[in-house]
């Protein structure tokens, strides 16, 4: 998918706001009669959304039902809105684990460096952005929730294809 950017100038000196009210109206009546334009009839029709998308996280489970996280520390240092809290322990063979693993999803901007960096592949964004909640602390998800997702993960960026075409 191309991407196109437009850049809008702010307008010198004397604007007439009646010729940009009706520039505003002929375009909404030009979509009105358009008929490649519809209305999605959401929830009974959801959009398909981009591989790239990013939305709610999902944590990688191993077949025993452990979390692939090994607590390297990685994605609370690069997370730039410090919503990830991980406090991470050890095993008697020196394996590292997460003890506590919280993401704030209210905080998070969805940058998806956390998936990036991430050198066992166990944090990824996804494809879910059905994630109201009616409370700011349902928002923190622990790693139980985490784990429990079952939503797509998003595609990475892939420097052979910068715009993912
Ligand atoms: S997506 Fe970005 S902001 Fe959100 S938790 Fe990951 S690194 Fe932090
Ligand atoms: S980068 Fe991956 S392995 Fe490291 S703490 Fe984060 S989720 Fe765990």
């Amino acid at each position: 998918m191309a991407i196109n950017v437009k850049t809008v100038r702010r307008p010198e000196g004397q604007t007439s706001y009646l010729r940009a009210t009706l520039k505003g109206m002929a375009l909404t009546f030009r979509h009105l009669i358009d008929p490649k334009k519809i209305t999605l009839q959401y929830p009974d029709e959801k959009p398909e959304l981009p591989p790239r998308w990013r939305g709610t996280h999902r944590m990688a489970v191993h077949a025993d039902g452990r979390p692939k996280c090994v607590a390297c520390g990685l994605c609370p240092t690069v997370c730039p809105s410090n919503c990830i809290r991980l406090v991470p322990g050890e095993d008697d063979q020196g394996n590292r684990y997460p003890i506590v693993y919280e993401i704030d999803e209210f905080r998070c901007i969805f940058c998806g460096m956390c998936q990036e960096v991430c050198p066992v592949e166990a944090i990824h964004v996804g494809q879910d952005y059905e994630n109201a909640e009616y409370t700011r602390e349902r928002f923190i998800y622990d790693l139980d929730r985490l784990m429990a997702q079952d939503h797509p993960v998003t595609a990475l960026w892939d420097p052979e294809d910068p715009l993912g075409q």
